[in-house]
């Protein structure tokens, strides 16, 4: 046994170099670590039983990292797709890739799964994941796999676009540039085959590995996404690390579902989706169209402090603008088709951009100009696929608070500065606290410009970004076509992660359009354009706002601030006056004079969220006082009228949840 020479990395991320003897794998390296559930090899994510060669540095993959985590739940569907396949011999098999969260399997089947499908499946995983199969990978020939999997029309697929598959993330899971590799399923005690599957692998040893899992739902699903190709039936489901990480998980879920705010839209009475006008296209209803007031109301003022000068352009435009731009060429898929009138293409515009570039050009500009603050509150129309499309989060028709900076190159860097710091103290404001920012890089092969100028432009943002203290994580290739960009991700009450915020550095469009201003040496010179929504789409934010919250808005932002409620008719009076006041300091107050008992009218303002409910009864009215009623259920009486309207003034205008 010659000794081979390789470098162990532990648990802990320290070096060791050692020497073992050939055939030594990564098991017998970690072996005794249950939570090591495979290794990283030269960098290369491989199973345990994989033979070690000289030189070869050795990682551990623990079982609640990213990586280990994937193949946990990539290993699930397998044990999935093997339990499907022995209750339904028919089935045939698509896909199984890790996904966030969990992992699916996709199966060409005589009919939909329904529940008891899946309970019996997962009953049946169950048992499978006991009995400690053990995961066994083989190179095969194509001819070899083909043969094998001959019964497979799926995987023959695959098998014949190898090379092209490679390229295709989720197909990438089965086959990928290299040699095929069918893994099986051995049984634990006699090693006989129990089930396989084309797999690059890695998984976990045995199905031992798999600690916690569950089946969630299914749904149709086309073979490659294509809706051109047959349609499949999708397994999903979720995996983790342990039984309380699942279970944390499924409480997330739930929370998640119950602060729907396509639910809580309809429960507030906030907005709602009309057939008749289409997917996609939101109607705000009076509650709701007071809370998208407010937001806009303080984002216009902010603003206006800040320096901005507010715009308004149409909605549609001659298609000559979008093809200067650049649109028609990139863009044009995600956009709405053209009508034509008079001979002439129009288009719904998806992007305000091209228009206050108009503005900008509308005369000639000087350096004292700049930088040029353009805003507007522009609805744009986008052509989002009928699949993607939900509720506000994901919508065709939207209203950006949008801006564009023209600026010189010299301001470029301060400017990016202070942008990314109102928009974070603004972000704050609207109660959101948890961020990180994404630097989203050239996309290749769909990018214009020079290398030059988007190093220039990137180097900007990530000057801007190390002035904040914040998380700055890479998003190599995700910029738009014309220029590098910073999202804000903000983390909402449940974790989720939100990109909100987008600051976009752009010299493609100044330069199509011919921009100029004249400097103070008096030469022509290109200005700069930044792009940024902060909000993103108005529509989008008030759902993120909404769920963040659970509904429950802080009293700036509820629709109704107060409901008054009287504890019999003869003290509504008394209830009208102190709500005259609070009008007169620019609330939103009601007076529930409804023949409801006082304690339904309480209910009713609970499940609206109202923050405060002012009651009187008989001691209020002679003490000329009034009770406090939070949403939390706690009571304070006998405060006296100045006290409750300067209380809710104050919460207001400072802008505290309560
Ligand atoms: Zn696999
Ligand atoms: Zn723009």
């Amino acid at each position: 046994m010659s000794d081979v020479p390789v470098i162990v990395l532990d648990r802990e991320g320290q070096r060791r170099e050692r020497e073992v003897t050939s055939g030594t794998t990564s098991a017998d390296l970690y072996g005794d670590d249950r939570d090591v559930i495979a290794a990283r090899v030269n960098g290369e994510l491989v199973d345990l039983s994989r033979p070690l060669g000289p030189g070869d540095v050795v990682e551990p993959v623990l079982v609640n990292t990213q990586d280990g985590r994937a193949i946990v739940r990539h290993s699930t569907a397998h044990v999935l797709a093997q339990a499907v396949q022995q209750l339904f011999p028919e089935a045939k098999l698509g896909i199984g890739p890790p996904i966030a969260d969990g992992f699916y399997y996709d199966f060409d089947v005589s009919r939909p799964f329904d529940p008891e499908d899946l309970e019996r499946i997962e009953t049946l995983m169950r048992e499978i994941v006991k009995s400690g199969q053990r995961f066994v990978r083989r190179v095969v020939s194509d001819d070899e796999a083909r043969a094998e999997l001959s019964s497979e029309p799926y995987k023959l697929e695959l098998i014949d676009e190898k090379g092209r598959a490679a390229s295709d993330n989720n197909a990438g899971v089965e086959v990928g540039e290299g040699e095929l590799t069918i893994y099986d399923n051995l049984d634990a005690r006699s090693g006989s085959l129990c089930w396989k599957d084309l797999c690059r692998g890695p998984h976990v040893p045995t199905t031992r590995h798999i600690r916690a899992f569950k089946l969630m739902r299914s749904a149709g699903a086309y073979w490659r996404g294509d809706e051109h190709n047959s349609q499949l039936q999708r397994i999903y489901g979720t995996g983790w690390e342990s039984k309380d990480a699942l279970q944390e998980h499924l409480r997330l879920l739930e929370e998640a579902e119950r602060r729907d705010h396509r639910k809580l839209g309809a429960e507030l009475d906030l907005f709602s989706f009309p057939d008749e006008i289409g997917s996609g296209l939101p109607v705000f209803h009076p509650k709701g169209g007071i809370v998208r007031r407010v937001m806009e109301e303080y984002s216009r003022q902010r603003h206006e402090e800040a320096g901005y000068s507010f715009v308004n352009t149409p909605h549609i435009t001659k298609s000559g603008l979008f093809e200067t731009s650049g649109h028609l060429k990139w863009f044009a898929e995600d956009m709405y088709p053209p009508m034509r009138m008079e001979g002439v293409d129009y288009y719904l515009k998806p992007m305000n951009c091209p228009m206050h570039i108009l503005i900008y050009r509308s005369r000639g500009r000087s350096y004292r100009e700049l930088p040029l603050r353009l805003f507007e509150f522009g609805s744009v129309y986008r052509n989002e696929k009928s699949g993607v499309v939900q509720g506000l989060v994901r919508v065709r028709g939207m209203t950006q608070d949008d801006a564009h900076i023209f600026c010189t190159r010299e301001q470029m860097p301060e400017e990016l500065h202070n942008l990314l710091m109102f928009v974070l103290g603004l972000l704050r404001d609207y109660g959101l606290t948890d961020f990180y920012l994404e630097l989203s890089t050239k996309p290749p092969g769909k990018a214009v410009g020079s290398d030059a100028d988007w190093e220039e432009a990137t180097e900007a943002l990530r000057a801007a970004a190390s002035l904040i203290d914040l998380d700055l994580v890479m998003d190599e290739g995700g910029g738009a076509f014309y220029g590098p960009k910073i999202s804000v991700q903000a983390k909402d009450a449940l974790g989720r992660t939100w990109q909100l915020s987008t600051i976009q550095v752009d010299f493609q469009l100044p330069q199509r359009f011919e921009l100029e201003y004249q400097a103070a040496d008096g030469t022509r010179q290109r200005p700069v354009m930044i792009h940024r929504a902060l909000f993103g789409a108005i529509e989008r934010f008030f759902g993120v706002l909404l769920e963040h919250y659970g509904g429950a808005l802080p009293p700036w932002l509820a629709p109704v601030q107060v409901v008054c409620i009287p504890i019999a008719d003869a003290h509504v009076a008394h209830l009208q006056s102190i709500a005259a006041r609070l009008r007169a300091e620019g609330l939103r107050v009601e007076v529930d004079t409804s023949d409801e008992r006082m304690q339904k009218k309480i209910r009713t303002a609970q499940r609206q969220k109202v923050p405060y409910m002012l009651l009187a009864g008989d001691d209020d009215v002679a003490k000329n006082a009034v009770s406090f009623r939070y949403r939390s259920g706690e009571q304070k009486n006998g405060v006296s009228i100045d006290e409750a309207v300067s209380e809710i003034v104050s919460a207001v205008l400072s802008r505290v949840q309560v």
